[in-house]
C-alpha cells in the first residue's frame, strides 16, 4: 500500500512544478491541487501532515500534475477561479478573469453614487464583471451580451452559482442588437479585446495556446475597433451624465481616450493598474 503523507505529494508537487513554474508559482499550484483533492485547506493538511491521500485522490493529484506539466492554466484544469471573492467556473470559452478587471470593478463599485443603477456589460465573457457588480451594488439591474454563445452558457452557470438575477443574451458587440438601444443605461463596462495580433510574441505560451482569441486579440491596423463600437453605443443608450467603463491596451491610452473626446464625452479619466500601466478608462456622457 502506498502511504505517502498529503504533505509529502504537496512537496512533490512543488517540486516538480518549480522548474517549470519558479517557486511562487509553484507552491500556489501546489496548495490548490491539495486544497481541491482533499477539499480541505492547506492549513489543516499542515497541521495533520501524516494524513494520507486515498488512491483516487492519488491519481487525480497525478493528472493535475500532468496537465499543469503540458502548461495548461491552472484556473482551467480546475474548472474554477476566485474573482472578486466569488468561485467562477472557467473553461477555454472564457478568458481566465483578471486582476486588472477586479480593479475595473472596484472603480465602478467605489465611484457609483447611483441608486439601482441599470448597468451593460459589452463582452461578458465568464460574467466576472457583470456578476461582481451585481452582488455588490444594490438593486443593480445588470445586462450583459456576449458574441459567444458558449460563453454566455458559462456566465449564466456562474450567475446561478453566484445567486444574482442578471440578463445575459448572445450578441455582437459591434452589431448590437435591438434590445439594447433604447433603454437608456447608467453605467456600460467593456473588458473588450485588446491585445493587437503584433504583440502576441510578448505574451506567455499557456495565453496564446488555451485562451480564447477571440476575446483577446484585434488586428494591428484597426486595434481599436471595439472602443470605437462602445462609444457610440454610449453614446446613444446611456443617460445623460451616464458613466462608460474600459479596460484598455496600455499602450493605447491617449488613442482610446480621444475616441471618447471625439464622441463628445466628458470628464476622460484614465486609470492606471497596480503595476502602474494606463489599464482603464472612464469617460461621462454630456
Ligand atoms: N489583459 C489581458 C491579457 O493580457 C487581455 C484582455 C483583453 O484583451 N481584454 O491577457
Amino acid at each position: 500500500m502506498n502511504c505517502i503523507s498529503i504533505f509529502q505529494h504537496y512537496k512533490t508537487l512543488t517540486n516538480e512544478l518549480q522548474p517549470i513554474y519558479g517557486k511562487n508559482e509553484a507552491t500556489a499550484m501546489a496548495r490548490l491541487i491539495i486544497e481541491r483533492v482533499t477539499g480541505d485547506e492547506i492549513t489543516k493538511i499542515f497541521a495533520n501532515p501524516d494524513l494520507i491521500l486515498t488512491p483516487e485522490q492519488q491519481s487525480l493529484v497525478r493528472y493535475y500534475l500532468s496537465q499543469l506539466k503540458l502548461q495548461k492554466p491552472i484556473q482551467y484544469i480546475l474548472g474554477t477561479t476566485n474573482f472578486f471573492g466569488i468561485e467562477l467556473q472557467v473553461n477555454q470559452n472564457v478568458l481566465i478573469p483578471r486582476p486588472e478587471t477586479e480593479e475595473l470593478v472596484s472603480w465602478i463599485i467605489e465611484s457609483n453614487k447611483i441608486g439601482s443603477p441599470s448597468i451593460l456589460d459589452l463582452g461578458a465573457g465568464s460574467g466576472c464583471i457583470a456578476i461582481s457588480l451585481a452582488k455588490h451594488i444594490t438593486h443593480a439591474h445588470v445586462f450583459a451580451i456576449d458574441i459567444s454563445e458558449k460563453a454566455i452558457k458559462v456566465a449564466q452557470q456562474n450567475a446561478a452559482s453566484a445567486g444574482v438575477d442578471i440578463t445575459l443574451a448572445q450578441a455582437n458587440m459591434l452589431a448590437p442588437p435591438a434590445q439594447i438601444q433604447g433603454s437608456p443605461f447608467d453605467i456600460i463596462v467593456s473588458n473588450p479585446p485588446y491585445v493587437r495580433e503584433s504583440e502576441k510574441q510578448y505574451m506567455q505560451p499557456n495565453v496564446l495556446n488555451n485562451e480564447p482569441s477571440l476575446a483577446l486579440f484585434v488586428g494591428d491596423n484597426d486595434p481599436l475597433i471595439f472602443y470605437e463600437a462602445i462609444a457610440k453605443l454610449a453614446a446613444s443608450n446611456l443617460k445623460n451624465n451616464g458613466l462608460v467603463y474600459c479596460e484598455i491596451n496600455e499602450a493605447l491610452g491617449e488613442e482610446t481616450a480621444s475616441i471618447f473626446t471625439t464622441a463628445n464625452f466628458t470628464d476622460i479619466t484614465i486609470k492606471n493598474d497596480i503595476n502602474g500601466k494606463q489599464r482603464m478608462i472612464r469617460a461621462r456622457k454630456g
